[in-house]
C-alpha cells in the first residue's frame, strides 16, 4: 500500500503555532561575513545599502519579509560578532498557519 503524503504529519499539526520574531541588528559590530543573510531559513535578511564605520554592509530586513522571521534564533547562534538577535512578538489574529496543516 502506498504511503500517504500526510503519513508523517503530526496528529496535532492543526494546533501548531509559528512564532513571530523581531530582528535586532547592532550595525557597528557587523563584519559582513554573510552567515546570517545566507543561512536564514526564511530568507528574512539582506545586506544594507549603507555601510557601518568599519566599511561593512550589515543585515537589514529584506523587502517583503517584514513579518517572515520565525524567531528560530539561528542568526543569533551563527553570528561570530554577536551583532544580531531576535525577540519574540505576539502574533495578531491568533495562530499562524503551519504548512500542510488543517485550518
Ligand atoms: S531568527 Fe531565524 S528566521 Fe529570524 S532572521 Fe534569524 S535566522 Fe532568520
Ligand atoms: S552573521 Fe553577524 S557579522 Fe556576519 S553578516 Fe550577519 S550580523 Fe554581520
Amino acid at each position: 500500500m502506498a504511503a500517504s503524503s500526510n503519513s508523517r504529519r503530526p496528529m496535532d499539526s492543526g494546533q501548531a503555532r509559528i512564532p513571530l520574531g523581531e530582528v535586532h541588528v547592532i550595525p557597528e559590530r557587523c563584519k559582513e561575513c554573510g552567515f546570517c543573510v545566507g543561512y536564514c531559513p526564511e530568507q528574512v535578511l539582506a545586506f544594507s545599502e549603507e555601510i557601518n564605520a568599519k566599511g561593512y554592509h550589515y543585515p537589514v530586513i529584506a523587502t517583503g519579509k517584514e513579518e517572515a522571521c520565525v524567531h528560530c534564533g539561528f542568526c543569533n547562534l551563527i553570528c561570530p560578532e554577536l551583532a544580531i538577535y531576535t525577540v519574540e512578538l505576539a502574533r495578531q489574529g491568533g495562530k499562524a498557519s503551519y504548512p500542510g496543516a488543517d485550518a
